[in-house]
């Protein structure tokens, strides 16, 4: 079976042109002792904003492993698939998110609802699982509330997880199961009995990825409540224990943290209960890269000073219709936003200040950064004209990304 490693963590590369810039960030750890998978993922709704083709992915990754004589394992992640957008991710993946997220609180068979529970009595009273806090106490119509709830969300991650085994072969593949793109998060409890129903589809899932409790904005801290997000981490992690012994789960089952990025305040949390329970973890960042190469671009002055503020005007003007895709993950005050013609008189380095995630410096604006962190399309269709400066300014945008990789994210989540 293709193993997913203990410690994993996500990329995304929106323009295909970092993927060495991000490898370099996983070098300078491996260096520190620390082993840490790459993994690059787009989604399919990535792909079709940008225009381009899962294999460029690959091929952008295998690239950059070359020049870096990068010899562990890496993989590639085809983010956020479903039966319809799988296929054309399928020779060049070998890491696959499955997203049910869809398909929770839809209706399920209720004769299926009625056979899990006869299959699973385990579940229903006091349950005494080893690290959880306080011991979960269900009753019959709670398990049948949850399981009624998930049942086709399960059903589809196995009519998914089949399909990618067929054309791969099951031990060719790492199956993540995703629940985050929805409204209520999941709680532990619920994560127990979502993990024995994916079990009893048979889906060989090495991560999964709940909707934790808190705001998971793109690009900026965590909002929630702390002392909440740790109890539940540490449950989270105490059930998937319990399932890889009760459902026989893959042993290196581990949860994995969506909009993974800039979460600053839980990366010590995370390190935490890695570190009492020898869990391991897969933090899923995205458009991570995106701002940083225009964190290069703005600093490098000249033109790439001026895209930036091309981009930036734009998005301003464009805001509404940016900011709908994402309204769940995004909260912008727009009142904090500048004007055009205020951020047109910057020098490069306030636009960057501005930009760059350093939460107590004075010129930060995270409501600039989420805003910008949307847009990449406005960069898209600024096609050659922007790649070509990436080009032309690829050293100072290639230490803006690995940077931002190694020492806000790499180094506090695995380090200290
Ligand atoms: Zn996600």
């Amino acid at each position: 079976m293709l193993l997913l490693e203990r410690f994993s963590f996500g990329v995304g590369d929106r323009f295909a042109h970092q993927a060495k810039a991000q490898l370099a960030a996983f070098q300078k750890l491996e260096k520190d002792g620390i082993h840490v998978a790459p993994v690059w993922n787009k989604s399919n709704r990535e792909h079709t904003f940008i225009g381009s083709e899962p294999q460029s992915v690959f091929d952008a990754a295998q690239a950059a492993v070359k020049e870096l004589g990068w010899t562990q394992h890496w993989h590639i992640d085809a983010d956020h698939i479903n039966l319809k957008t799988v296929d054309r991710f399928m020779s060049c993946s070998d890491f696959f998110t499955i997203d049910v997220a869809d398909s929770i609180g839809k209706p399920a068979a209720p004769a299926d609802v009625q056979a899990f529970l006869h299959r699973h009595p385990e579940l229903v009273g006091v349950l005494n699982i080893p690290g959880v806090a306080t011991p979960f106490s269900t009753s019959l119509a709670d398990v049948e509330r949850v399981a009624a709830k998930y049942l086709l969300a399960a059903q589809d991650a196995g009519n998914i997880y089949r399909h990618i085994a067929a054309a791969k072969g099951e031990d060719k593949l790492i199956a993540e199961v995703s629940m985050d793109e929805t409204d209520l998060p999941q709680t532990p409890p619920e994560l127990l009995i979502i993990l024995a129903l994916l079990a009893d589809e048979h889906v060989r899932l090495q991560t999964i990825a709940p909707k934790f409790t808190g705001r998971f904005n793109k690009g900026v801290d965590y909002v929630g409540d702390l002392v909440q997000f740790e109890k539940e981490f540490n449950d989270d992690l105490a059930v998937i224990a319990h399932a890889v012994r009760q459902y026989g789960l893959p042993a290196n089952l581990k949860l994995s943290v969506h909009s993974g990025s800039d979460k600053f305040s839980l990366y010590p949390i995370i390190r935490k209960a890695l570190a009492k329970t020898g869990a391991g973890v897969h933090i899923k960042t995205a458009g991570t890269s995106w701002l940083e190469e225009l964190i290069g671009l703005a600093e490098a002055g000249g033109d790439g000073l001026a895209l930036t503020k091309e981009i930036y005007a734009y998005a301003l003007e464009h805001v509404d219709e940016l900011c709908a895709p994402y309204a769940s993950v995004i909260d912008i005050d727009r009142s904090h936003l500048p004007s055009s013609a205020a951020v047109n008189t910057w020098k490069g380095l306030k636009l960057a200040n501005s930009l760059r995630h350093i939460p107590g410096h004075p010129e930060f604006n995270a409501d600039m950064r989420q805003l910008l962190h949307v847009s990449f399309k406005i960069a898209a269709k600024a096609g050659r004209r922007y790649t070509d400066l990436l080009k032309a300014n690829e050293e100072i945008v290639a230490k803006q990304v690995t940077e931002n990789i190694y020492d806000r994210h790499m180094r506090p989540l695995f380090i200290n």
